[in-house]
C-alpha cells in the first residue's frame, strides 16, 4: 500500500539521519493515490540503501540529499527520486554505472571503498518487479537517480 511505502521510506530516511548527522535528508511528497505498489518491504529497503549510501558517499560540500515520491502522469507507476548535489557523473559514464563493478573514476572511488555492486543490485531488483531505473546528472552538481514500479489501481 502506497502509506506502507511512504512509511518505510520515512523510517530508512530517519535511519540515516541518525547515521549521517551533517546530512540533511528531505522526504517529497506528492501527491499519491491509494494504490498497491507491488515489492516487498525488504526490497524496497534494500534499493534506498543502495541509492542513499551512494548519494551521501559521492556528495562532498553540499551534504544534502532529496528524495521525492509521486506517481507518473497516467497513475501505472509510483516514481521516487534521490538527488544529491555532489561530485556529479560525466556524461559518457552514466550508462555504465548500472554494470557490475563499473566504477567511474576508479582512483576517485577506490577512496570511497566500495565494489561497483549497488547499483547493478538496484537494477536487478526494480526490474525484477518490471520496473525501471536511470540516472541524471551533472558533472560538479549531483545526481539524480530515479526508480519506477508498476501501481495496482485500488478496486475502490
Ligand atoms: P558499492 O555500492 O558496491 O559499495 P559503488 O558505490 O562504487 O560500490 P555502485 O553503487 O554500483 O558501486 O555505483 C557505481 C559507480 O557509480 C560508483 O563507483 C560511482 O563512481 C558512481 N556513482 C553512483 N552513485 C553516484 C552518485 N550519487 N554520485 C556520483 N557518482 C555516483
Ligand atoms: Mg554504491
Amino acid at each position: 500500500h502506497s502509506t506502507l511505502l511512504i512509511k518505510t521510506l520515512s523510517r530508512i530516511i530517519k535511519n540515516f539521519e541518525v547515521i549521517h548527522e551533517n546530512f540533511t535528508f528531505e522526504l517529497i511528497e506528492h501527491k499519491l493515490k491509494n494504490s498497491i505498489v507491488q515489492i516487498s518491504e525488504n526490497h524496497f529497503e534494500q534499493i534506498m540503501i543502495i541509492l542513499l549510501d551512494n548519494a551521501v558517499k559521492y556528495s562532498d560540500e553540499i551534504q544534502k540529499v532529496d528524495v521525492s515520491i509521486e506517481e507518473d502522469h497516467d497513475h501505472e507507476m509510483v516514481r521516487i527520486t534521490v538527488r544529491d548535489y555532489g561530485l556529479g557523473i560525466p556524461e559518457e559514464d552514466l550508462s555504465k554505472i548500472f554494470h557490475r563493478f563499473y566504477r567511474v573514476d576508479k582512483a576517485r572511488s577506490r577512496a570511497k571503498g566500495g565494489n561497483g555492486l549497488g547499483l547493478s543490485i538496484a537494477k536487478q531488483l526494480v526490474e525484477s518487479y518490471e520496473g525501471d531505473i536511470r540516472a541524471t546528472s551533472e558533472l560538479g552538481k549531483g545526481t539524480s537517480i530515479t526508480f519506477s514500479l508498476p501501481m495496482i489501481k485500488d478496486a475502490i
